[in-house]
């Protein structure tokens, strides 16, 4: 069975170490596998540095449970932001030097978006550039034991595919966020299910959460007015939403990486009620099609 990870939600943790324990606390007691630690949301990079001594204070909190651990890029990294793009490559090192600090092995990049572009640079411009400086990170990455997962936010899952395979190194491969990418089959009018059968090679990490495949994959800055419209990237439990996700792990055959749900901040309150039912109702549905499988299997047989 796969192992199940809860995203730590950087705007909700805001810098502070104590709530920080007590949500892995939460999630440690709720019975998930693995926590996504946000590098922004812990205050661990200052300017493109790495604040060694708060990587240090965040490991001996994290060392404290029995979890695994992988790490969240801050949302606004991206290597095709031409406005300050030596301080994004900073940011990037610093991070992943804060993954290896903290022992885990997994850090994830949102893919780039061109950006403040005063300078005239092309679509296909920004695209080498992304993938030479991909190529430099990894050899760092590679040194410090992390793989980096690009995580498809702003376009199809083509594209991620072949950035992934232009760059060509083993600790580079992909995180395929199934609601992000779910929004933008509606939007582009791609084959969502296709598209995971596609990246399926090249996936070491995969987050997962619904919404109802409206507006865009960004979480949207009034979410009480988007959430009864069902607008946006809402950050749900799995079932809320539309996303075909039985479907989806039907595609993911052979998958036997982390399954990270990635939640809005409101579903940790009133003292964490719901987590361990939402946790439940993916292990439920994750079980259901491996049954599946196994019934397949056993007609084959006969
Ligand atoms: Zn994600």
């Amino acid at each position: 069975m796969n192992k199940i990870g809860l995203n730590i939600h950087s705007g909700r943790i805001n810098g502070d170490l104590e709530l920080l324990k007590r949500d892995i606390h939460a999630i440690e007691d709720a019975g998930f596998d693995v926590a996504e630690i946000p590098v922004h949301g812990v205050d661990a990079v200052v300017n493109g540095r790495l604040r060694t001594g708060r990587a240090k204070q965040v490991e001996e909190i994290l060392n404290g449970f029995a979890l695994k651990y992988t790490v969240h890029a801050p949302d606004v990294l991206n290597l095709r932001d031409f406005q300050y793009p030596d301080i994004h490559r900073k940011v990037f090192a610093a991070s992943i030097q804060f993954t290896a600090a903290i022992g885990a092995k997994t850090f994830i990049y949102h893919q780039g978006k061109l950006k403040c572009n005063g300078n005239d640079v092309t679509e296909e411009e920004a695209r080498e550039i992304e993938v030479d400086t991909l190529i430099d990170l990894s050899s760092l990455a590679k040194n410090e034991g992390v793989t980096i997962c690009v995580e498809n936010i702003h376009s199809s899952i083509t594209h991620l595919i072949r950035l992934v395979e232009s760059v060509g190194k083993e600790n580079i491969k992909i995180c395929y966020d199934f609601a992000h990418s779910y929004i933008n089959s509606k939007k582009l009018g791609y084959d969502f299910i296709r598209s995971i059968q596609a990246a399926r090679p090249y996936i070491r990490h995969a987050h997962v959460n619904d919404n109802f495949g409206k507006g865009k994959p960004e979480s949207s800055a009034s979410y009480i007015e988007a959430m009864p419209m069902g607008i946006g990237d809402l950050h749900l439990p799995i079932g809320w939403g539309d996303i075909p996700y039985k479907d989806v792990f039907r595609a993911m055959v052979g998958y036997d990486g982390i399954y990270t749900l990635e939640l809005q901040e409101r579903f940790f309150e009133n003292g964490y009620s719901m987590l361990k039912g939402v946790l439940q109702d993916l292990r439920d549905m994750l079980e259901q099609v491996e049954a599946e499988k196994g019934e397949s299997a056993g007609q084959v047989d006969d």
